[in-house]
């Protein structure tokens, strides 16, 4: 039996079609020749959404694991020993970057902005100028703790023109922003099947330059993270090293061919940012505040405070959305108390209009206590 989907108003994983879902339901081997098709096909329609192909030097690569996993297999890859790191930090993702250069060993700086503010381009510039033995930048595109949307060609720039290697998570906005790698210059670029390409979790992927990787002097740090190596093995005989996500892959590659028919990126970012201007004017009809001030774009997923006018208590308001089959999704700031409604997966106005009716009627009830 299966039973209904709730509407999932999170960051992914989120919502499927049912297409999406149905492409799972079968047994196929990690060796067979139709599934190493599909992980070919996969790989050529993940460099298209990137702008590139194999002839303008890049490569895709499926990585097992949850988004953090290719994060982390990126950074040990791409990062040689004695490599030093600048990671700009505006969020809850750029920290973790931090933390897994830690553990690692890997030298960085952090220059940390504030979670509601775009990083600032000439502190990154001097930061680079002042320390010469930076060679590498991490950042996350869009910093899904507040949903804002940062300034990633300009960084690439800065980083370019000081020769430096760039390492761009762009979990959730990937399939959801016109992306060229060649022309922004981003040498790895990073991303995960259950974000803005609406499939089922499962893996990770990397588009990166092929002629960066394959000159970086590496001394192994890891044996299934290896972005190097799973990219060789599957350049070998098309073959994962270790048991792939099948599941995960042949619904992801049905989502690609539902996401190349809806109109793809621009289509894509058109439905999200219609679902985003219904929630931001509704939330404000309904008296809530917005973290982000309104210069600063985030139709992915948005961000807002606790409000103090009424009895608010967040446990008793996830629970009673969720009863209504509504899932919202927490805060994830440093120093506020805020939740956040995310516009991503398949979702649609309707579903907006559902969410903020509930809301409105959660709301009353606090206003009754
Ligand atoms: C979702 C996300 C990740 C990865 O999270 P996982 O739970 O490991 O999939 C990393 N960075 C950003 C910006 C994200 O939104």
């Amino acid at each position: 039996m299966i039973r209904a989907d709730k509407k999932l108003f999170t960051p992914g994983p989120l919502n499927t079609k049912a297409s999406v879902k149905e492409a799972a339901l079968r047994d196929i081997g990690s060796r067979d020749y139709e599934f190493i098709e599909i992980v070919a096909n996969v790989h050529q329609e993940l460099l298209k959404i990137a702008g590139t192909s194999n002839d303008n030097g890049y490569e895709a690569v499926i990585m097992q694991g949850s988004g953090t996993y290719a994060v982390e297999g990126t950074l040990t890859t791409a990062i040689p020993e004695g490599g030093k790191v600048l990671n700009i930090i505006n969020g809850a993702y750029g920290r973790r970057i931090s933390t897994i250069l830690d553990i690692h060993n890997i030298e960085h700086l952090d220059i940390i902005f504030a979670e509601n503010e775009l990083p600032n381009i000439n502190i990154i510039e001097d930061a680079i100028k002042y320390n010469e033995n930076i060679k590498y930048l991490s950042v996350i595109y869009c910093e899904t703790t507040t949903g804002i949307i940062n300034p990633i060609e300009e960084i690439m720039k800065i980083a370019k023109n000081y020769g430096i290697i760039t390492i761009v998570d762009a979990m959730s906005i990937f399939g959801a922003i016109e992306i060229n790698v060649n022309d922004m210059q981003i040498d790895y670029l990073i991303s995960s099947s259950n974000k803005c390409i609406e499939g089922i979790p499962g893996f990770a992927f990397v588009i990166f330059n092929r002629e960066v990787l394959v000159n970086t002097n590496r001394k192994k740090r890891t044996l299934s993270l290896d972005i190097f190596d799973q990219w060789k093995g599957l350049e070998r005989d098309g073959q994962f090293r270790f048991t792939p996500p099948i599941q995960a892959i042949l619904a992801f590659n049905q989502a690609l061919v539902e996401m190349e028919a809806e109109g793809g990126v621009i289509a894509r970012k058109a439905k999200y940012k219609r679902n985003a201007a219904i929630i931001l004017k509704g939330m404000e009809a309904l008296g809530f505040e917005k973290y982000l001030d309104n210069d600063k774009e985030s139709y992915i997923i948005n961000t807002f405070r606790y409000p103090k006018t009424i009895p608010f208590d967040f446990t008793t308001f996830y629970r009673r959305l969720n009863e209504k089959n509504l899932v919202i999704y927490p805060g994830k700031l440093t120093n506020e108390d805020c939740f956040r409604i995310g516009n991503i997966g398949e979702l649609n106005e309707k579903d907006m209009e559902t969410l903020l009716d509930a809301i409105e009627s959660v709301v009353n009830e606090f206003k009754a206590i």
